[in-house]
């Protein structure tokens, strides 16, 4: 588990920049957080990181939103709306050639990998944020360590 504490919405989006350059095609996250925790700012940043410039937003009404212009394409999905029943063809995503970022992941549980990294985003005040990066496989716990290694070396 690597655990970050932001204290504005910059440094948020500077961490998921950063952590960004640690990921692979086929990585698979899931994102949690209450509304206005800062899921959409982290994915923002995220998509920096990987050079995409497309406008990232919420993917509320699409469920899947792909931007493809940076190093790896990113699939934005939020599955709020979709059962574990469901065969919308995730798959061809979450096992696809970019990063996947999943919202509302616990409603797909069997479309997961095991090896997913969940992050959860906690608000703690107005403008303070902990980040839990938690990892569920040999992937996603290098993920961790690299992420921990920079930010320890980074300031
Ligand atoms: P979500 O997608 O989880 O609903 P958003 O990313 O859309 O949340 O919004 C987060 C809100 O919280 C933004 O208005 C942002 O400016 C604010 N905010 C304040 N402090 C932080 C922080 N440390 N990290 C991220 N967002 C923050
Ligand atoms: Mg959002």
């Amino acid at each position: 588990m690597y655990q970050l504490k932001t204290h504005s919405p910059e440094e948020t989006m500077n961490f998921s920049e950063q952590f960004a350059h640690y990921l692979q095609a086929g990585d698979v996250l899931t994102l949690s957080g209450d509304l206005g925790a800062g899921k959409t700012i982290f994915t923002k940043g995220l998509a920096k990181g990987l050079g995409i410039h497309e406008m990232v937003n919420s993917p509320t009404f699409t469920i899947v939103k792909e931007y493809t212009s940076g190093q790896l394409p990113l699939y934005h999905m939020d599955v709020y709306r979709i059962s574990d029943e469901e065969d919308i063809g995730l798959e061809d995503y979450i096992e696809g050639d970019g990063v996947s970022v999943i919202e509302w992941a616990e409603n797909i549980p069997s479309w997961l990998p095991d090896d997913v990294l969940s992050i959860d985003i906690k608000r703690i005040s107005e403008h303070e944020r902990m980040i839990t990066c938690t990892a569920h496989g040999s992937r996603s716990e290098r993920i961790n360590e690299e992420i921990s290694k920079h930010e320890r070396t980074s300031h």
